[in-house]
């Protein structure tokens, strides 16, 4: 991330951009910067200190000596033990989805095919599905 002065941000091989608590300076500009909202100060004590930066790892840990260290730190790693993010895991109706950017794509676009789109996406309007599924075969060849 572009705004951040001692340049915490990194990606992983798989994409995932993490982190470094220990070079965060808590500084706040990331805050600011990030339309999607994910970094956030975990707390704000009486003097209005906020600690180091924290966000969302997708489940993936973060730089770290030790897994109990990286643990301590980020949370669980549970992209190192091919596991899903925990919410997507615990996500009751699968809102959440993780995984392959390829394949979330394709399950969203088999739910707007199977339930519509025009009329929301819990429609059983019988157009809307008759016309997501031209969409669709004219799409595919
Ligand atoms: S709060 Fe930390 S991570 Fe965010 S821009 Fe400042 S130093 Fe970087
Ligand atoms: S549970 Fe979900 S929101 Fe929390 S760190 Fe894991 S991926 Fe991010």
């Amino acid at each position: 991330m572009a705004v951040c002065p001692t340049d915490c941000f990194y990606k992983t091989d798989d994409g995932i951009v993490l982190h470094d608590k220990d070079l965060c300076i808590g500084c706040g500009y990331c805050l600011y910067a990030c339309p999607f909202g994910a970094p956030q100060f975990p707390q704000q004590d009486a003097f209005g200190e906020r600690g180091k930066m924290d966000k969302c790892t997708f489940c993936a840990g973060g730089p770290a000596e030790s897994k109990e260290e990286e643990y301590e730190k980020y949370g669980s790693n549970r992209i190192a033990e091919g596991k899903l993010p925990l919410c997507a895991e615990m996500c009751s109706t699968k809102a959440l989805l993780a995984g392959d950017a390829q394949d979330v794509a394709d399950i969203f676009r088999q739910r707007v095919v199977h339930r519509g789109h025009k009329d929301g996406a819990w429609s059983n309007n019988p157009q809307a599905s008759a016309d997501n599924l031209a969409y669709d075969a004219a799409h595919k060849g």
